[in-house]
């Protein structure tokens, strides 16, 4: 099987790479390195077992050429900044958007019916019931980030219901894990390396998710699209119980080995168009076979001590 992962040196893509190396496949990656690294994949580059061509996915003609030959894709790619949307406004549109557009676009015109797309807890909106089930609606995102989720997960039911395609839609809880290039531990654990003695929180730490460690979110992917043939597969992602924003900041100085103080910036929320209080419902993921290995205050606790060896080491490293 050969597979085109998009956004495939990022967090997430690499450890969906991993997996199919793992499993003999054959894969392209493409990717424009905006918050990728090479040096995810460097593993798989080195040993010649994948191909990465750095292409950014919001020009089509750059594109289409690479879908050539390719039996599945895994569409990852887009910006991962939530709160860049309310900087740079076009960024969802562009990245987001209009970069699965050309994907399948270029997905048609070379023949290729199978994707899987990074969808994501916020397309639920505000207000939702908690646990959130696939099946709630209406979908009115409050960020921009979220539109483009939202659009993305349009886009790809039109191009199932007008030309056949096969899609496997995931909606992503807070993944987290190794090789993480942002996200709340690792926002603490740059802030507590800078000021050791204090930890600036956004909003009043009462903030509520759902976190799922990486390794999971790629195992459950595959999983479930081994699992399920149907033409259109729409799956939460996630673990069943939730981590507060608090908890995180204790679990951080802990595994660091520090006594600082946390400063909250105050309301209910990090920033404008964030989702406070957030839990999927993982009972269809489940009737799949698939149980996550760990809930969510073990994976940020995992998470914390491979972020805090990654960021400080590579500091000692540069250091050196
Ligand atoms: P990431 O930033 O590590 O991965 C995104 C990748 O896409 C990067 O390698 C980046 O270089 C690439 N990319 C961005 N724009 C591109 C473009 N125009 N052309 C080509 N490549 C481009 O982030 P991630 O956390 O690994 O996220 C992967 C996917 O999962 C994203 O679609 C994200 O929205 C989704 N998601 C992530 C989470 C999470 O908690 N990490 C939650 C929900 C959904």
């Amino acid at each position: 099987m050969r597979w085109l992962v998009t956004g495939g040196a990022g967090f997430i893509g690499s450890h969906v790479v991993d997996r199919l190396v793992e499993q003999g496949d054959k894969v392209v990656v493409l990717d424009d390195l905006s918050s990728g690294r090479r040096e995810f994949l460097a593993h798989h580059l080195d040993a010649g077992r994948i191909s990465l061509e750095i292409v950014d996915l919001t020009d089509y003609d750059a594109t289409l050429p690479h879908f050539a030959g390719v039996d599945r894709v895994v569409h990852l790619a887009a910006n991962p900044d939530i709160r860049l949307g309310t900087r740079v406004t076009d960024t969802d549109l562009r990245h987001g958007t209009i970069a699965t557009y050309n994907v399948l676009e270029s997905m048609r015109q070379h023949g290729v019916n199978d994707i899987a797309f990074a969808s994501s807890s916020v397309v639920y909106g505000e207000g939702a019931p908690l646990p959130t089930p696939e099946d709630h609606g209406p979908c009115i995102p409050i960020s921009l980030y979220g539109a483009s989720k939202a659009a993305g997960e349009g886009l790809i039911g039109a191009y199932v219901g007008t030309f056949g395609f096969r899609a496997w839609i995931f909606r992503f809880a807070n993944i987290i894990g190794g090789r993480g290039t942002h996200g709340v531990i690792f926002d603490f654990i740059h802030k507590l390396v800078a000021t050791p003695e204090r930890l600036e929180v956004l909003g009043d730490g009462r903030q509520e998710k759902s976190y799922m460690l990486v390794e999971d979110c790629a195992d459950a992917m595959l999983h479930v699209m081994g699992h399920s043939n149907a033409p259109m597969t729409l799956i939460n992602l996630g673990t069943e119980d939730t981590c507060s924003v608090r908890r995180i900041g204790e679990i951080v100085i802990e595994v660091m080995g520090l006594n600082a103080r946390m400063d909250y910036t105050g309301g209910d929320r990090g920033w404008a168009g964030d989702i406070p209080k957030a839990r999927l419902a993982i009972e269809r993921l489940r009737s799949t076979g698939f149980e996550p290995t760990c809930q969510s205050e073990q994976a940020v606790r995992t998470t914390a001590a491979l972020l805090l060896e990654e960021i400080v080491g590579s500091r000692s490293g540069t250091q050196d």
